[in-house]
């Protein structure tokens, strides 16, 4: 091989949002937010528009309040998917990615969430 065909391989610098910034994160969000960073949104239909001419506009919404806006063109294919997050869901401009390890502290806030919630629920159980 020619020296001057060799691709230079260059690694694209992903910026991953330090474990500190994480932690500050899941302190601040609601329980909803973790479960879906956690579980992935739980999508309910909140509107529809269109044919199978024309394709459809589906919009869907989910208990932490983002919004999917899904294009169908007129064979089914999706064409267009927008989702919008409710303010605070997104970690600050600039904090970069979630790595891993961001997701695993996600997880863990996510879980004692959880254990919080069933407890409550146990405890009314008890109660009544
Ligand atoms: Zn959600």
């Amino acid at each position: 091989m020619a020296r001057n065909t060799r691709k230079i391989i260059t690694r694209s610098k992903v910026r991953f949002a330090p474990a500190e910034a994480v932690e500050d994160y899941v302190a601040e969000v609601s329980g909803q937010v973790l479960a879906c960073r956690d579980q992935k949104h739980k999508w309910k239909l909140y509107d529809i528009e269109g044919d199978r001419d024309t394709g459809f506009v589906r919009i869907f919404r989910c208990a932490c309040k983002a919004m999917l806006r899904q294009t169908l063109d007129p064979q089914g294919y999706v064409v267009h998917r927008q989702t919008k997050y409710p303010q605070g869901y997104q970690m600050p401009a600039g904090t970069g990615r979630l790595s891993r390890e961001g997701n695993a502290i996600i997880r863990l806030a996510s879980a004692e969430a959880d254990m919080r919630v069933i407890a409550m629920r146990k405890a009314s159980r008890k109660a009544s």
